[in-house]
């Protein structure tokens, strides 16, 4: 499984292979094929992409803030879109929560969990394990989008 020149997943398989597999295999490997379509995307951000982006992000992310915050009972003061290249987001003791433009390039799960993430340091200004539970009660699958920060780096505090 590769990505040509221009970006498209190639996938080479035994001719004798069932189309199911395929889709099998391609499903099996989503994370991967995400993980490097976004890779692709920020490295070649020009300035115009960045403003695009930048207004995606101020557009996606404060409702999606303030439907979790709704929904699982958090109060925060206020949200504000960085343009950090490597911290995904942050929360001050003031309950302000910062983050990243670059969020809007991230599959949907990262960015749920980064925003997830941040507020419950509004509970836990820590990555105690009272945290860790807070963070696993809203979000069960969170691990999978921490190994997606893993392979892209930066950071999230
Ligand atoms: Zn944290």
């Amino acid at each position: 499984m590769r990505f040509d020149r221009a970006g498209v997943l190639q996938v080479k398989a035994p001719l004798f292979m069932a189309n199911r597999q395929i889709q099998d295999f391609i499903e099996k490997h989503k994370m991967w094929i995400e993980t490097q379509q976004s890779k692709r995307q920020t490295s070649k951000l020009d300035p115009k992409k960045k403003e695009h982006y930048k207004k995606l992000a101020r557009e996606s992310i404060p409702p999606r803030v303030a439907d979790f915050a709704d929904r699982y009972g958090f109060t925060y003061n206020s949200i504000k879109i960085t343009s950090a290249m490597t911290r995904w987001g942050s929360c001050t003791s003031k309950k302000n929560l910062n983050f990243t433009y670059r969020l809007a390039l991230a599959p949907d799960f990262v960015r749920d969990y980064v925003i997830v993430h941040e507020l419950c340091h509004l509970r836990q200004m820590n990555h105690s394990r009272k945290f860790w539970a807070e963070v696993g009660r809203i979000m069960p699958d969170y691990k999978l989008a921490e190994k997606w920060l893993k392979q892209n780096g930066g950071s999230i505090s």
